[in-house]
């Protein structure tokens, strides 16, 4: 490609293809007149015969110089605007001709901003993945798994680059949460645990599957962080003379015309939050803007100002805090200033702070080591992780989602069929749990719920001696569990031991 490369550059500097010029007509802008990446080539010129005839010569020396062919079976000449003698371009290069919107790399291009059908290719993938998946036989642990490495990856690539309209989001989300809890078109199950709950992080209780419109904004946030960086890249200059720089380099002006197809835009709609994060490190002061930038502290000057100063009382001794404050950040002119992401310590913007911050910390406590620290299989940790948040499908919770049943515990026959009464303090369930304290010749007292035994439970005999102690709970409760169903459910009775 550097062959194709150095020829196509020749004849560019020859005025024999002219490329596409961004930026305001009376400005130098940035002129582009092909991009490469890996064996695909955009060549950029305008609707001319001539030009034309400079590409097919390009080519041609290419083919003579390296022994390569150039596939014009797979190339098309793709319009952009009114092109009125198109098919005889066409003609010249020996291509078929396109039109946008197109796939380019596995890449929309050309589609309108915010729009759902962008999305098709991801959803269709989706479902396709799941209708292969619906003949096999999936336990909780395997769905759970799935989803986390192939669903929740399989529209990244997308997220990345392109905003997701909430309603795309919700699709894929529901795609996900009915995989998860086993819903099909045939069969109807349950969720259990709210989605928003599963969306948390492993240590506050969820299962750690992402939000898809958090994550998209995230993801995006890369993308604002490497413009106020990459100040030479040809990406860079080419959205900067789009748009133009505004707030000192580190972003554009607000994109409030149509621009074209609205890629950047998207991603700017986000800069109000992510700046929020961002401070700025003064070097030479030139990028900075005194007044309103944020480069003293957590706040720009003009906020510091307003938070701090009394006027009328402490004139003077506000007026020193606030020399002393500004101190060490006065320009003196080494180097250029540099930003600083405030969510990390070293500095540097990363997609997982961002995320974390725009998902907002859940403040429940759980004890998630109990759950998924244990050595115990997926499915019956899973089992727990549902029972510590008391939705595993006993009768209450079938009563709370609105069906009529008699509730009675099918074990003991006396009480009330309630998740901590099943699996704590059912006499029969009671029953093993004392046989098992016996065995580790321990005393224990009960706890009301199976949150606060999880909790209590994990790592009682230390780190080194618990790994047995600690897989009890699961088992135990997976054994009672499973006793339960093969006499309410299956209406048979098997021995426990
Ligand atoms: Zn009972």
């Amino acid at each position: 490609m550097e062959v194709l490369s150095r020829i196509l550059k020749k004849i560019e500097d020859c005025v024999l293809l002219r490329g596409c010029h961004v930026g305001p007509s009376n400005s130098i802008g940035v002129r582009i007149s092909y991009l490469l990446f890996a064996d695909d080539t955009i060549l950029f010129c305008d609707a001319s015969r001539e030009q034309l005839l400079s590409i097919r010569l390009a080519l041609t020396c290419f083919q003579a110089f390296t022994g390569l062919k150039v596939n014009v079976g797979k190339s098309e000449i793709v319009p952009v605007g009114e092109v009125g003698n198109l098919d005889a371009l066409a003609t010249i290069l020996c291509c078929r001709v396109g039109s946008l919107p197109m796939k380019y790399l596995g890449m929309p291009l050309g589609t309108p901003y915010k729009t759902t059908s962008m999305w098709n290719p991801i959803l269709e993938r989706m479902e396709k993945k799941l209708s292969g998946w619906k003949r096999i036989y999936l336990l909780k642990g395997g769905r759970l798994t799935l989803v986390k490495s192939t669903l929740s990856c399989l529209p990244t690539f997308y997220l990345s680059l392109f905003f997701i309209p909430v309603a795309v989001a919700d699709r894929l989300e529901w795609i996900q949460r009915n995989f998860l809890w086993g819903t099909s078109e045939e069969c109807f199950k349950y969720s259990l645990v709210a989605w928003e709950k599963v969306c948390f992080p492993i240590e506050t209780g969820g299962l750690g599957i992402r939000k898809l419109v958090h994550f998209n904004k995230a993801l995006l946030g890369k993308w604002l962080w490497r413009f106020g960086q990459e100040e030479t890249c040809l990406w860079r200059r080419v959205i900067a003379y789009k748009y133009g720089e505004g707030q000192g380099g580190w972003t554009t002006k607000l994109c409030r015309r149509a621009h074209g197809r609205g890629l950047w835009r998207g991603i700017h709609d986000g800069w109000e939050s992510f700046s929020k994060h961002m401070a700025l490190v003064v070097g030479n002061g030139t990028c900075i803007l005194f007044w309103h930038d944020k480069w003293v502290g957590d706040n720009s000057l003009k906020g510091f100002i307003l938070s701090c100063m009394d006027f009328h009382e402490r004139e003077l001794e506000d007026a020193y805090s606030f020399l002393e404050c500004i101190q060490p950040q006065i320009p003196r002119g080494g180097g250029s200033d540099t930003s600083h992401w405030c969510l990390k310590r070293n500095g540097k913007f990363d997609t997982r702070s961002y995320y974390n911050t725009i998902r907002g910390a859940a403040v429940s406590i759980f004890p998630w080591k109990g759950v998924w620290k244990a050595k115990i299989t997926k499915r019956v940790a899973f089992f727990m992780w549902t029972a510590v948040h008391r939705q595993i499908p006993t009768l209450d919770n079938f009563i709370l989602r609105g069906r009529i049943l008699v509730n009675w515990c099918c074990l003991c026959h006396r009480n009330e069929e309630i998740v901590d009464h099943l699996l704590l303090h059912c006499p029969i369930a009671h029953s093993l749990w004392v046989y098992m304290f016996q065995i580790f010749g321990t005393q224990w007292v009960m706890p009301s719920s199976v949150e606060s035994l999880v909790y209590c439970w994990s790592f009682w005999l230390g780190k080194l001696n618990s790994n047995i102690w600690n897989m009890v709970p699961g088992c135990l409760m997976w054994i009672v569990w499973t006793k339960r169903n093969w006499r309410s459910i299956e209406d048979t009775e098997k021995s426990l031991v």
